[in-house]
C-alpha cells in the first residue's frame, strides 16, 4: 500500500557521514490471509483496488461483497491501520457509490480505455470531503512530515482516504503501468503487481485453480 504516509522522514543528517535513515515504511493494510478470513477473496492491494475487487464483475449480475452494512464495516475495518485517525464507517450506500465508479476507472485504466468522467467527478467529489495540510515537526533531532486530516464527518475521513487511493493508482506511472486483472476468465480481481510472470490475483485460489485444471488436462492426455 502506499497510500497516506503520515511520517516520511526527512533526515537532516549529512549523508557522506552518516547512512540516512530510511524512509517510514507506508502503513500496510490487511495481508491476503486477514482478508480472506473477513470473507474477502482478495485484499493486501492499494486501498483503492481491494474496494474495486469488492464488486465480482464476471457474475451476471455482478456480484457484490460488500452488499449491506455489515459486510460494508468489515471492509472498513480491514483496512483501518490505512485510514487517517479518528475515521469511521461510511454508510455501505456511500461506499457502493464510491466502489462503483472506482471499479470503473480501474477496470478502463488496466484496459487502456478512457476514463469517464462521470466516475472522474464521482472520486474528486469524494476527495474533497477531507481535506489534508501538511506541516513540518522535529522528533529526536529528525524533521518528520505530519499530515493533518481536516472533515466535518469521520466517515468522510474513509471514504476520501479511497478517492485519494484511487488517484495515486490511476496518476502514479509504476501503479498504473503494473495494474493487472487476474488471468482466470471466471474471476476479475484487480491487482499490482511488477512481476510479468504473476497471472492470478491469489495463489490460493485462481493460482491453485489453474494448477488443478492443468493436472487434470495432462491426466487426460495421459
Ligand atoms: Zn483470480
Amino acid at each position: 500500500m502506499t497510500l497516506m504516509e503520515s511520517s516520511g522522514i526527512l533526515a537532516l543528517v549529512n549523508p557522506s557521514s552518516h547512512p540516512a535513515p530510511s524512509p517510514a515504511p507506508p502503513k500496510a493494510g490487511p495481508t491476503l490471509a486477514a482478508a480472506q478470513a473477513a470473507g474477502f477473496p482478495m485484499g493486501g492491494e492499494n486501498l483503492a483496488i481491494d474496494l474495486a475487487d469488492t464488486l465480482v464483475t464476471v457474475t451476471t449480475p455482478p456480484t457484490d461483497l460488500i452488499a449491506d452494512q455489515p459486510a460494508s464495516d468489515r471492509f472498513w475495518a480491514l483496512h483501518g491501520d490505512v485510514l487517517p485517525a479518528g475515521w469511521a464507517p461510511p454508510a455501505g450506500a456511500a461506499t457502493r457509490r464510491l466502489r462503483d465508479a472506482v471499479r470503473v476507472l480501474l477496470d478502463a485504466a488496466q484496459q487502456g480505455a478512457a476514463l469517464e468522467s462521470a466516475a472522474l467527478e464521482t472520486v474528486n467529489a469524494t476527495s474533497a470531503l477531507a481535506r489534508v495540510s501538511v506541516n513540518i515537526a522535529m522528533k529526536n533531532g529528525v524533521a518528520e512530515r505530519r499530515e493533518h486530516w481536516h472533515h466535518a464527518d469521520p466517515a468522510d475521513l474513509a471514504l476520501a482516504s479511497a478517492a485519494r487511493s484511487t488517484i495515486d493508482v490511476l496518476t502514479d506511472p509504476a501503479l498504473r503501468s503494473n495494474l493487472r486483472r487476474c488471468a482466470s476468465p471466471t474471476c476479475s480481481m484487480l491487482f499490482v503487481t511488477g512481476d510479468a510472470r504473476r497471472r492470478w490475483c491469489t495463489p490460493n485460489i485462481c493460482g491453485n485453480r489453474d494448477r488443478v485444471a492443468r493436472h487434470y488436462r495432462r491426466r487426460r492426455q495421459d
